[in-house]
């Protein structure tokens, strides 16, 4: 029997892996693997949320072993670490309680890359060492902490000096992930001032900067869209500097070219998009970014048994100049065409080729504001929403992404429990 093994259990690597398992692995026709670093899912798109403390990942987060069980593949928890085409084995790395590393070989027939993106520093002075990242859920809480530990160390300065004081967080990249987290730094600080864990000004006391290189926000999304953002984001008191580059990061400070320095507490770097070193040493081409040159059937250029998708993939469209973003709407589109492609594949089938159909943009900027740009086919200037329809659009988004891995009872189930547990909380952790 064939071994399909996927390394990365995210937006497209799971989803992925429930359908195979669901269509394959159960039926006795091949063996899914599914292979992650870590032992649960949360959906990335979500991490934002996380780092603001809206939502606790362990209610959100879903656990590779059970959905293993449930839909019929086997799921191994290590690190990737290296290829060899050869002889069609991955080595994964784990890592045991006493530190020691243990590297196993695991064999494929057919491999499908998912193991997503990581965070560009594009070189920048200081941005890895003083900046933080959400590219993971430990991640997104170390950077929770450390906005909490900042907004109570201002706080208590302020109340021992008698004297009004600012925390000030700097957020390097406006694209969707620095947009929705800085109005959700904006809101965490209101519900925290509320709840008595610092006493600073809600409105005045958090200095928000979004950093921006480029001439706008939300590059590669609707202007229109981009624009109204604009003004929600300076309605909420959030600073939005474009066309800033940071030369250096510094533990309270970022230089900018040509500039002066600008005051941050906390830094967060969600500026760029970067592909583990781990698929540049495989023989296999990449982009400047890493991402995996792959081609309409999302099979690598060079090995017809290696496929990748999502962030780690990269897929130009015929007639197109760009490359597909690396966006979660991407990342579910080509886990459902390689759902249906790859077991026609194994049954030597002819394949369609993948076809993206962009839907739009959401953007969710706090409890009762959201924008979206809709696109549809055929309609070539598209619709913008925004208020509670916009809401539910984002809220359906994920629901979608939860459906398709836990099933109508268990999705039913999970949102009925996260609403409860945000109805009896705050809204915001308050730890
Ligand atoms: C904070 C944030 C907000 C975002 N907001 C939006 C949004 O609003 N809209 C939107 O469209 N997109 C958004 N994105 C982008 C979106 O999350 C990604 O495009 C999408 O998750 C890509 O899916 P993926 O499956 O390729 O990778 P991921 O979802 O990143 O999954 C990769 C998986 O691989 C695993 N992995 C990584 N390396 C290894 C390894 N070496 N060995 C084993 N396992 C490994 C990881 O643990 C992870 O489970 C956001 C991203 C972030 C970080």
């Amino acid at each position: 029997m064939k071994t399909i093994v996927i390394a990365g259990g995210g937006t497209a690597g799971l989803q992925l892996a429930a359908r195979l398992g669901k269509q394959l692995g159960k039926r006795g026709l091949a063996n899914i693997v599914l292979v992650d670093r870590y032992r649960t899912h949360l959906w990335k798109p979500l991490l934002h949320e996380v780092a603001a403390g809206k939502l606790e990942p362990y209610i959100h987060h879903t656990s590779f072993a059970l959905q293993a069980r449930r839909y019929g593949f086997r799921f191994v928890q290590g690190e990737f670490t290296s290829l060899n085409r050869d002889n069609r084995t991955l080595a994964i790395t784990t890592a045991g309680s006493d530190g020691a590393t243990h590297v196993t070989a695991l064999a494929y027939d057919t491999l499908v890359l998912a193991i997503g993106g990581t965070t560009q520093y594009f070189g920048v002075p200081g941005a890895r060492e003083h900046a933080l990242a959400l590219d993971s859920v430990p991640g997104a809480e170390y950077a929770r902490t450390q906005i909490v530990d900042a907004l109570r160390r201002v706080s208590s300065q302020a109340k021992a000096a008698d004297r009004p004081a600012r925390a000030s967080v700097a957020i390097v990249g406006a694209g969707a992930t620095g947009v929705q987290l800085a109005a959700q730094v904006r809101q965490m600080s209101r519900v925290l001032s509320q709840y008595g864990i610092h006493s600073l000004d809600p409105e005045r006391g958090t200095e928000i900067r979004l950093v921006e290189a480029s001439g706008n926000i939300l590059p590669g999304m609707d202007h229109r869209l981009a624009d109204r953002t604009t003004a929600e984001l300076q309605a909420q008191g959030i600073q939005i500097l474009l066309n800033t580059r940071v030369t250096e990061v510094r533990p309270d400070c970022l230089h900018i070219a040509g500039a002066a320095p600008v005051a941050a507490d906390v830094t967060i770097w969600t500026a760029g998009v970067t592909v583990s070193p781990v698929l540049s040493n495989i023989g296999l081409q990449v982009t400047r970014n890493g991402r995996v040159r792959v081609g309409d059937t999302l099979q690598t250029l060079e090995d017809e048994h290696i496929y990748a998708l999502g962030d780690c993939a990269s897929f130009r469209p015929a007639g197109e100049l760009a490359e597909l973003p690396t966006r979660a709407q991407v990342a579910h589109q080509q886990a459902i065409y390689l759902a249906r492609a790859l077991p026609r594949a194994l049954a030597g089938k002819p394949v369609a080729r993948f076809k993206f159909q962009d839907r739009g943009s959401v953007i969710s900027l706090a409890d009762d504001m959201a924008l979206c740009h809709l696109l549809a086919p055929g309609v070539s200037d598209g619709w913008q929403v925004q208020g509670a329809l916009a809401k539910l659009v984002h809220a359906v988004i994920y629901r979608r992404h939860v459906l398709a891995i836990q099933g109508f009872a268990r999705a039913v189930a999970m949102t009925l429990s996260q609403r409860l547990e945000r109805l009896l909380g705050a809204g915001y952790r308050l730890d």
